[in-house]
């Protein structure tokens, strides 16, 4: 496990014309912008891969959170072949399957239910992030 910087990578992947790949991207969102902004960092998932200078410091300097749109887990791959250790990897799906009631629908834009559900998988990610940060209990 990394030295926590007080920061978190939260890498979701690029799933395009999937409705869990448009999940993946909200929660991510919804992290950096909501739940712990000063603590999340986000980057492109295609900057990574292609071997960014900037985006590979990123993802080898601080944990790294993936959030797949399916079980390709195209983040966490991606991720793992540039040699970097993914500290938690999860599936937007997974979200879902826990809450049922919220199903989530559209590709390019979330419907309402779908940007209720990344909300409230954002909040239930915010205790791992502050672990991976080294901020638990603040
Ligand atoms: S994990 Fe699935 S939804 Fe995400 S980019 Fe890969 S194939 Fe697309």
């Amino acid at each position: 496990m990394k030295t926590p910087t007080g920061k978190v990578v939260v890498l979701p992947c690029s799933g395009i014309g999937k409705v869990y790949g448009a999940l993946a991207r909200e929660i991510a969102y919804e992290l950096a912008e909501r739940v712990r902004p000063d603590v999340v960092l986000l980057t492109c998932l295609p900057l990574v891969v292609v071997g960014d200078e900037q985006a590979k410091q990123l993802v080898t300097e601080n944990p790294v959170i993936t959030i797949d749109g399916c079980p390709m887990n195209c983040a966490h791959k991606s991720v793992e072949l540039q040699g970097v250790e993914v500290a938690l990897s999860r599936q937007a799906i997974s979200f879902y399957v826990a809450h049922k009631d919220l199903k989530p629908d559209g590709v390019a834009e979330l419907d309402e239910t779908g940007r209720k559900l990344a909300a409230l998988a954002a909040d239930e990610l915010a205790l791992a992030v502050d672990t991976l940060a080294g901020k638990e209990g603040i």
